[in-house]
């Protein structure tokens, strides 16, 4: 087996990955190399591909800050999505140093050589520094049904979408109701009206779900937003700002959110007219507590005559249909299980081992997700995620957060270049404090005290996964590398 030796190894070609590449280049880091399990750039924009699948963050916010577009509508299409960070991608010259169909399937730190070792199936890369980018949302979580093995349809989840199968005519089941569901679901009524196809809904939980104002830009404002300075700045400065006035409701006050209750009651409404689907579709937990979701065509969608949304807890799956606890068996020809992933329990954490040979899987087991500022880990010495435990966000763009941690990340580059150190590495107690008053505040919020259960939260309930302030103040928490916090180690 082969080994190359590089600077910097980054894990992830999607925007995480890409940021730091970008902006490790710029710096004169041009020693790094991009290891990505899939064959192109794009991450969950690559993989997510299912009919409808749309951003419910606004373009001119989801998009990075230094690589503005030209973008024909307020919220982006998935393909729009992906050829924009092809189009980065290609423009930034980085290309050359992305390693496509290359999984990163075990990393280890060795303390003597203050080096990390990647082994992947195509040889070992050896390198100072890996950033992880690996995405929090990328691995697909098969739902535990009794029997769903013995299926013997086509079945498979809403990010690895079989687009060589005809649904034309069939008849098909979506388990979930979440923010991919809600997006898939209105496609298929429409392609399965059109044949004679008929769709069943199972819905365990009801989501709160508000309008999406989704609109295509006339001529007149793309040409301004390209040619006014300023301007697009301006809106992308207005479209943030005005996301973060969510911020108060899901982590102080949940009464702050009764205006997007009162839209979302209206959107049941205006979408349902009979009473029983309206209350089946009625969620009962405090909007905020899941995302929240946006659609316009969800609530009509489930209204149609070809839909039937089942609420009964599904008992089993057979060869040919799914059986609901209350013994009604609806017979299936396609199984599509939009059920999210994994989150708290991310499996590439199985494969990282640190300075004392544990690995990050093992070493969060008992404590649940835990990092220093979202983005270091005690133990594991120049190792930087992006997207780490408690980053995520449920109102606004992550760009906004992943290149908050890729300037944080330069930053501890910068600091291990000027002072001519091998490594650093959080110390425990200053990731001890920074998640002790993360989790006080999460008290609070919306996501422990909403009544629900969520992707959000671990299997100890607590959140994991989501940022409990607003993005600026993370923003401004990661503005400079604090060396205080670090162990450091001198060459
Ligand atoms: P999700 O939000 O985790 O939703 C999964 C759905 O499957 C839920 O309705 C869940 O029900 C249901 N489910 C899970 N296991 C089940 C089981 N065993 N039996 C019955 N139902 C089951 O997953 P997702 O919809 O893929 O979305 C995940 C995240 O991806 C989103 O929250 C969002 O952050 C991101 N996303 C974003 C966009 C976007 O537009 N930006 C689009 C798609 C996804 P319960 O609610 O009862 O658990």
């Amino acid at each position: 087996m082969t080994s190359r030796t590089v600077d910097h190894l980054i894990i992830g070609a999607g925007f995480a990955g890409l940021c730091a590449a970008i902006k490790l280049d710029e710096d004169g880091e041009k020693d790094f190399a991009v290891l990505e399990a899939g064959s192109d750039v794009g991450g969950t924009w690559r993989d997510n591909t299912y009919p409808g699948a749309t951003c419910d963050i606004p373009s001119q916010l989801y998009s990075f800050s230094f690589a503005p577009h030209d973008w024909p509508r307020s919220y982006s299409q998935q393909p729009d999505i992906q050829a924009y960070i092809q189009q980065v991608a290609a423009e930034s010259g980085t290309l050359d140093r992305f390693v496509f169909d290359t999984p990163a399937q075990d990393a280890s730190w060795d303390d003597e050589a203050q080096r990390w070792t990647v082994r992947t199936p195509h040889g070992d890369y050896v390198a100072k520094t890996l950033i992880v980018g690996a995405g929090g949302l990328s691995a697909p979580r098969m739902p535990e049904i009794d029997g769903i093995e013995t299926f013997q349809g086509e079945v498979f989840h809403s990010a690895r979408w079989n687009h060589d199968l005809d649904l034309s005519g069939k008849r098909v089941a979506v388990i979930g109701t979440g923010a991919s569901a809600i997006q898939i679901v209105p496609e298929l009524q429409k392609v399965l009206q059109a044949t004679g196809g008929h769709l069943d809904v199972y819905q365990r939980t009801a989501p709160w779900v508000i309008p999406r104002n989704d609109r295509v830009y006339s001529s007149v404002e793309r040409s301004a937003l390209r040619r006014v300075p300023g301007l697009r700045k301006l809106y992308r400065a207005a479209l943030y700002w005005g996301h973060e006035a969510f911020v108060p409701a899901f982590t102080l006050a949940p009464g702050l959110a009764l205006p997007a209750v009162k839209q979302a009651q209206a959107n049941i409404r205006k979408g349902i007219k009979d009473p029983e689907l309206r209350e089946k579709v009625t969620p009962h937990f405090m909007l905020g507590c899941k995302r929240v979701l946006r659609s316009n065509d969800w609530y009509p969608a489930l209204a149609a005559d070809n839909v039937e949304l089942v609420t009964d807890p599904i008992a089993k799956v057979t060869g040919n249909a799914i059986v609901t606890a209350d013994g009604v068996e609806r017979e299936i020809d396609v199984l599509v299980v939009a059920t999210g992933f994994w989150t708290t329990e991310l499996p590439i954490t199985e494969h990282v081992r640190g300075r004392s040979g544990q690995s990050l899987a093992d070493r969060w087991r008992q404590s649940g997700m835990a990092a220093y500022k979202g983005t270091a880990i005690p133990d594991f010495p120049n190792l930087f995620m992006i997207v780490g435990p408690n980053t995520g966000q449920g109102h606004t763009s992550m760009i906004f957060i992943i290149e908050s941690q890729v300037a944080y990340i330069r930053a501890a580059l910068e600091h291990l270049r000027r002072h001519g150190l091998t490594s650093v590495e959080a110390e425990p107690r200053a990731t001890d404090r920074w998640n002790r008053s993360l989790q006080r505040r999460m008290k609070r919020t919306v996501w422990t005290r909403g009544g629900c259960q969520s992707w959000y939260l671990d299997s100890h309930g607590r959140n994991t996964t989501l940022w409990p302030r607003t993005t600026a103040d993370f923003r401004r928490r990661l503005a400079s590398f604090d060396a205080e916090a670090y162990r450091e180690v001198r060459a």
